[in-house]
């Protein structure tokens, strides 16, 4: 690809969450479209060759005996990944600032046009669908294929090299989008007429919606009602403080009619439940609805709501139906003042949308350079697993444990959104049971439970601009 500088440099900015040292001087590094000539002069340089292809033209590659796609392979393609040449310069064989841009930046989503009936840019249509790969953080490698030469290099020319990690172990980034808070809500109950009568689609069988409607109709009229099964914070609250887990709550503003939530920040139960969690260490960020993917004004009011509530301005973001627009929906979110988004998965399909699993800033295409904001990657919502994918608890445990290992491994982190409406054994049988065990699982893995807001805070402490 054509890399501007402003790119070349973002690429070598994420690289510096990974190592430093003089290792990473700039003038150690020349970047040569392919095919040409390594100037005479280069003597100790460290050279990237960059394809000229706009387009991916993957290779498969032998990295610590696993294969791996890179995406940009170089006309003259050698054996292995780097080679040192006879004046002292590593080279590298594949165009791997290019592979890394291509999925870090997103630069697909804008380049391919298609979308799905929420504005969202499809999984079917990706480069990792097509190579099959949307499992595998390949930017993390991407990135440790480069230390590898790095590594040698630095060894042969007595230069300073250290490796870093942003976690010891990893980050486990736990969330949940608070878009429903009353199963039996009246609104519902109507709605299970609607359902009835063939007015609206089903969410359940005939037979279970009839069981559904009954027991709204009771509830509603029952003067000692019982506990929601959505209303399941304290539940929640208690099993993250026995594992030292804090997680972060994301609310959604009730707006146009039904496509967001039916609670308003201000509302006496939900205020009160805001505030319970700031106090007990939760983070409390924004869920944007449907409209503030592209409208600033309203992306506005509502952080002005939520911070009226909350006492202090909210430093995250996750858009409700992960709706989101690149790069419009990042310049609003950073417009607004938020920190960070966490938005970017495939609504449909587990993994790693931008091959990363660490937090990274976005590319604003039309200015050319790296943006503010922070983006803390999502790797799994439920719901992806579990009803697009329609797979059970054990495929999705094996899933969760895999993204944690591939944190383990990069001391990145794992993050993992769950709505407390999917969490009802009402509905989901044994839900509240694998959760727990899940949870279990991961902390005994190595995982450290943090928000949003303190993972932030964390990581751009360590890298410089
Ligand atoms: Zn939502």
């Amino acid at each position: 690809m054509f890399l501007s500088e402003n790119k070349i440099r973002y690429v070598f900015f994420h690289l510096r969450q990974h190592v430093t040292g003089e290792v990473l001087e700039p003038d150690r590094f020349h970047v040569i479209e392919d095919g040409g000539p390594i100037p005479d002069t280069a003597t100790g340089k460290v050279v990237f060759f960059l394809s000229e292809k706009e387009d991916p033209t993957p290779v498969m590659t032998n990295f610590q005996g696993e294969q791996l796609p890179v995406l940009f392979e170089l006309k003259n393609k050698q054996e292995g990944l780097f080679h040192l040449d006879d004046k002292g310069n590593l080279i590298f064989h594949n165009d791997l600032l290019s592979s890394i841009f291509y999925l870090l930046s997103g630069i697909q989503e804008v380049e391919i046009t298609q979308k799905d009936r929420y504005g969202r840019f499809p999984f079917a249509f990706s480069i990792q669908k097509q190579l099959d790969c949307v499992h595998l953080p390949l930017v993390n490698y991407y990135f440790e294929m480069i230390i590898s030469g790095l590594d040698v290099f630095a060894k042969k020319n007595a230069l300073n090299l250290q490796r870093r990690r942003l976690f010891d172990d990893f980050g486990f980034f736990l969330s949940h989008d608070v878009d429903r808070v009353a199963f039996y809500h009246p609104f519902r109950v109507i709605n299970r007429i609607k359902q009835l009568i063939g007015l609206a689609p089903l969410g359940y069988s005939y037979a279970k919606t009839i069981k559904l409607f009954f027991k709204g109709i009771l509830y509603n009229l029952n003067p000692f009602q019982k506990q929601d099964p959505w209303w399941n914070f304290d539940w929640l609250m208690n099993l993250e403080k026995r594992l030292g887990i804090r997680s972060t709550f994301f609310f959604l503003k009730q707006e146009d009619r039904f496509d967001n939530s039916l609670y308003k920040f201000h509302f006496k139960k939900i205020k009160s439940l805001i505030l319970r969690l700031k106090d007990e260490g939760f983070e409390v960020g924004l869920h944007g609805t449907m409209r503030s993917a592209y409208d600033l004004e309203n992306l506005l009011r509502q952080k002005k709501d939520l911070y009226q509530v909350l006492g202090y301005q909210p430093q995250g973001i996750r858009q409700h139906y992960l709706r989101f627009f690149h790069p419009q929906t990042f310049e609003i979110q950073q417009d607004t003042g938020l920190t960070y988004d966490t938005t970017l998965a495939f609504a449909e399909q587990d993994g790693y949308r931008n091959g990363y699993c660490y937090p990274f800033h976005p590319y604003d295409f039309e200015k050319d350079q790296m943006m503010d904001i922070w983006e803390i990657p999502l790797m799994m919502m439920e719901v992806s697993v579990l009803q697009y994918r329609k797979e059970g608890f054990p495929e999705l445990r094996k899933l969760a444990l895999h993204y944690a290992s591939e944190a383990k491994r990069f001391g990145g982190i794992f993050s993992l959104l769950w709505h407390n409406c999917r969490l009802s054994n009402v509905e989901y049988h044994g839900v509240t049971d694998f959760y727990e065990s899940l949870l279990e699982e991961i902390v005994e893995e190595g995982g450290e439970g943090l928000p949003g807001e303190e993972i932030v805070k964390k990581v751009s402490g360590t890298v410089e601009k």
